[in-house]
């Protein structure tokens, strides 16, 4: 059992984090943002694959602009990703962003931060403050000697401390590195210092098959000490891909629930099926139903059923036929034609 730590309240959208509120769900479209209809129909199916919140970025004024359309076209909130020019972060807001992401550091003169910082503060927006490890100070590269967790976190508070000054509070903090170790050092470091919610996220982690094991070790590793209360998988892929792996790393650690987990055995020498395509397709099944169970597959029909013990439902395949499996005891040999079928109707069962 994780136990969460304490953080402030923010509210973002029509959506709430920090204060032991449920873990969320973020994306970034990669649509250009002044493409409207392009940009609604990406968040529309990450909306449906579990997106809570959704980034994208202002690159530009007609992007900025954009966010008036796409806001009244989606359901969960839009956060303006901004670097550099302040009046994007402005715009972005007078169009209706939920949220802005900025660094500080990159926005220029303090009257700039302040500019940003009333606007946000009139209409009650919070700002997402990050930092990066690709962009620390050269002053804590030094103090630091080198790029280290010490150095990102005192960078990050830098920021915080600004915007603090200048009386606005309502604060969400990022600090990422896509050195997965360092990165969870600066997480273990900065919530002992603050108590504004984090958004955790390890950055430029990669495509997708290393992009998710460094995820998956590096928020598995600081959500595991309850640190966080908002993720993104970052990945040079699909965002959807971005979305079922996050919903697995917060599955996986028992911190949300719902969703049918689909186990299935490595294979072996007494594999009797193409195991693979079985649990692909049964993977494909599942993902209809909102049932919080797990379903075995596997691949011999003699270790299969006892293998599969902890499942609530499974299937072993043999040569021509298979068997269905309830909690590793046999209740039906069918011919293998009808396995998948028969698995169907077993969740739509369960499901009424
Ligand atoms: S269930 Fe059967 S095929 Fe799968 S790993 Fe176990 S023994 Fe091998």
């Amino acid at each position: 059992m994780i136990t969460r730590k304490n953080t402030k309240e923010v509210r973002i959208g029509n959506r709430v984090i920090g204060n032991h509120h449920p873990i969320l769900i973020q994306s970034m479209t990669n649509t250009k943002t002044e493409d409207v209809a392009a940009t609604v129909a990406q968040i529309h199916k990450l909306t449906e694959a579990g997106c809570d919140i959704i980034r994208c970025a202002v690159p530009t004024m007609e992007a900025a602009e954009a966010f008036r359309a796409i806001k009244k076209q989606i359901d969960i909130p839009l956060v303006a990703d901004i670097h550099f020019d302040y009046r994007l972060a402005i715009a972005a807001m007078e169009n209706g962003a939920d949220k802005i992401r900025i660094n500080p550091g990159n926005i220029g003169s303090i009257d700039r931060i302040k500019a940003v910082v009333d606007c946000a503060k009139e209409r009650q927006i919070p700002i997402r403050v990050g930092v990066n490890s690709g962009s620390l100070e050269k002053e804590l590269v030094a103090k630091y000697q080198g790029v280290t967790a010490e150095g990102i976190v005192e960078s990050a508070l830098d920021k915080v401390h600004i915007i603090e000054d200048l009386g606005y509070d309502n604060l969400v903090i990022s600090i990422k590195s896509s050195d997965v170790m360092m990165c969870v050092k600066a997480h273990e470091l900065i919530c002992q210092k603050t108590d504004h919610p984090l958004h955790v996220g390890i950055t430029e982690s990669g495509t997708l098959r290393r992009g998710n094991i460094k995820s998956s070790v590096g928020l598995g590793l600081i959500l595991s000490q309850g640190i966080g209360d908002t993720i993104r998988v970052s990945l040079t892929g699909d965002p959807l891909e971005e979305i079922y792996t996050a919903k697995e790393i917060l599955r996986t650690l028992g911190i949300r629930k719902g969703g049918i987990e689909v186990v299935s055995c490595p294979t072996c020498g007494r594999t009797q099926i193409d195991l693979i395509s079985l649990a692909n397709q049964v993977e494909e099944i599942v993902s209809e139903f909102d049932l919080d169970i797990k379903v075995a597959v596997m691949g011999c029909v003699v270790n299969g059923p006892g293998e599969a013990k902890e499942a609530d439902i499974g299937i072993a395949g043999g040569i021509g036929e298979g068997l269905l499996i309830k909690h590793g005891e046999v209740v039906k040999k069918l011919p293998e034609d009808q396995l998948l079928p028969a698995l169907r109707q077993e969740l739509l069962q369960w499901n009424t």
